[in-house]
């Protein structure tokens, strides 16, 4: 197979809104830059985002950066890294104003500020009560991000290699990143793309899970490239469930609804938050209201088929404001569990939502791997851990995290790539690529990818849940490398499928067993229970054991251990305490 060669300074892969902000910053630095998307850039799964983007604005009651640099870290568990937190909620109200200026139409105050609602987590006065801080644009936030950082790349003509699949990353021998390999899904045409410096912005991965609120299109790929390549995964065992999926079929229902004045309640009519946070009650993080959430479920107070879910009760809002701040949650319940919200209450589940761990990077988005930077590679968004999420996000700060890294990212790539010239490519650029494109094609038996990804999703869903059980996850461990070795067995048995479909979605598969791997081995090993990993065999927060980064190599399946930095760039450190809501 002879492989096509083009050049760009810089290579995006993901047309998200991590990938367009660094893109945005790429180009308007001057640089010949392509952003590859296996999907229209505007369908990325950021389109999808509804309640909206924090930033301590202020324009609803009185709030700055530090408060939420406060609430993030608690809301991390104390895992996050206070140094990118700090940089994170410090540039917020920049990343805003920025957007406003790019033309973003957030909603308004009658005074004409932005609009601001509550959101889990998020507080005035480091906890005393919540505020006001998370802008928005009704229940469309990123569909209206999204479209307008497209707008801008056409503006400043970045280049859009579209519908096109990035297969694995080329790295020479001294382990710099030189580009990636990518198939033109249409045509089925292998490139190598040959760049300067390679961004990752791949999005999440929730489809490792047989109920996820995320598009079919997260499946994890930059995380499977990177492992492939021998680049560590960080933190990831800690999975977000959002406890507001639309119960039995999963699509979101934003915590917005919440933000505006809705409430859970059980089977008995009971509002069940007030006793599991007393004081932020449906306001608490969302690892807490899941728990509790699942907890109701345990114990028989559920509601609908086997007890199986609760109800979001959002009536007394009012159909003006429904109408006006919720239009596409009353939409989707109308379409996706039968009930107007205006009259009835939604009933909902916990459901996996968000990938907290990720590719590791430092502040300017570098990829880190055995304590430095490698160069040439960079990642931001869902796909990276920087980490400002830790063992559980804030709600609204992914938005953020994407902006303000993308921005990081793109700044530091116009500088590194400045007045430098293309490495050469290695001889065997393409081996691995060519290895595994033949390994599917050239197989006439073999296993179905649909019933190997269904085994995963569903092992992952009973082995890895909100409550995590140590029988359970060492029988998980093994199911998963089971299922990694049925993935090596794969056949596209309907190749003649139009437009490479199938041969995608094994590609896709590939990548998402990775990540099912890390994540199991991963829960396994961690022996505490923090943020979003809960285990029934180790109750408690582990400070003196676990406060570390855990770091997953995916040959040998190996983990080890960094520390958390503690130390912010120049406030002073948030010292640890229990976490209560
Ligand atoms: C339903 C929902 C609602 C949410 N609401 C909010 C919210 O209100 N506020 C908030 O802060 N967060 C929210 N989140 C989380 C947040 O939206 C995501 O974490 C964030 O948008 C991810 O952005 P991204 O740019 O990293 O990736 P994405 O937007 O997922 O983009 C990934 C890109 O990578 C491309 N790609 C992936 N693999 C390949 C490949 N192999 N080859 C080529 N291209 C590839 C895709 O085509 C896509 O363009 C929500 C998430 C969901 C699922």
């Amino acid at each position: 197979m002879t492989i096509e060669v083009q050049q760009y300074d810089a290579i995006v892969v993901g047309g998200g809104g991590a990938g367009l902000r660094a893109a945005l910053q790429l180009s308007a630095g001057g640089l010949n830059v392509a952003v590859l998307s296996k999907v229209f850039p505007t369908r990325s799964h950021t389109v999808a985002a509804q309640g909206g983007i924090a930033a301590a604005l202020g324009n609803l009651g009185e709030d700055n950066w530090h408060w939420h640099m406060y609430d993030t870290i608690k809301g991390s568990d104390y895992l996050g890294d206070q140094d990118a937190i700090e940089f994170m909620c410090k540039n917020a109200a920049e990343a805003i104003y920025e957007l406003e200026h790019f033309g973003m139409p957030f909603d308004r105050l009658d005074n004409g500020k932005i609009f601001q609602r509550p959101f889990g987590g998020m507080t005035q006065q480091y906890g005393l009560q919540p505020v006001s801080r998370t802008c928005a644009v009704a229940d469309r936030t990123g569909h209206a991000m999204l479209h307008t950082l497209y707008q801008r790349n056409v503006h400043v003509k970045t280049q859009f290699l579209i519908e096109w699949f990035a297969l694995d990353l080329m790295r020479d021998e001294e382990g710099d990143v030189l580009g990636v390999t990518a198939l033109e899904i249409e045509t089925g045409k292998v490139v190598a793309l040959h760049a300067k410096a390679t961004l990752f912005a791949t999005g999440g991965a929730g489809r490792i899970f047989h109920a996820s609120t995320n598009a079919f299109i997260n499946t994890g790929d930059g995380l499977g490239m990177a492992a492939r390549a021998d680049i560590p995964l960080q933190d990831m065992e800690f999975w977000q469930f959002h406890p507001t999926g639309v119960a039995g079929v999963g699509v979101l229902i934003t915590e917005g609804v919440r933000g505006e004045g809705g409430y859970l309640i059980n089977s008995e009519g009971e509002r069940f938050m007030e006793r599991y946070a007393p004081h932020a009650k449906d306001l608490a993080s969302r690892d807490v209201v899941s728990r509790a959430i699942a907890t109701e479920i345990k114990q028989g107070r559920g509601v609908g088929a086997g007890k199986q879910a609760v109800l979001l009760k959002l009536d007394h809002l009012t159909e003006k404001v429904i109408q006006a701040r919720l239009p596409g949650i009353r939409n989707i319940a109308i379409k996706f569990a039968n009930v107007d919200p205006v009259y009835d209450p939604i009933p909902v589940v916990p459901t996996a939502h968000y990938m907290m761990g990720g590719i590791p990077t430092n502040l300017d988005g570098q990829v880190i791997a055995s304590g430095k930077p490698v160069r040439g590679f960079y990642a931001v968004g869902e796909c990276a851990c920087v980490s400002v999420h830790g063992a559980n996000r804030l709600g609204s700060n992914s938005l953020l995290d994407l902006m303000v890294f993308g921005r990081a990212a793109g700044n530091h790539m116009v500088k590194s790539v400045s007045g430098t010239s293309h490495k050469p490519l290695p001889k065997d650029f393409a081996e691995r690529t060519v290895a595994r494109l033949s390994r599917l094609d050239g197989q006439k038996s073999g296993e179905s990818v649909t019933e190997v990804g269904e085994t995963m999703r569903k092992t992952m869903q009973v082995h890895c849940g909100v409550f995590r059980f140590p029988e359970l996850m060492v029988q998980g461990v093994e199911k998963i490398m089971q299922v990694a070795e049925r993935v090596q067995n794969l056949a596209i048995k309907d190749k003649s499928l139009v437009f490479n479909t199938a041969r995608i979605e094994a590609l896709e598969l590939d990548n998402l067993v990775e990540v099912a791997k890390a994540t199991m081995v991963a829960a396994a090993a961690r022996q505490e229970s923090r943020g979003a990993h809960c285990r029934e065999d180790f109750p408690q927060r582990n400070d003196q054991q676990w406060l570390k980064h855990s770091i997953y190599h995916s040959s040998g399946n190996r983990m080890e251990y960094t520390p958390v930095r503690l130390q912010p760039l120049t406030v002073d450190s948030f010292p640890l305490v229990a976490r209560t809501y």
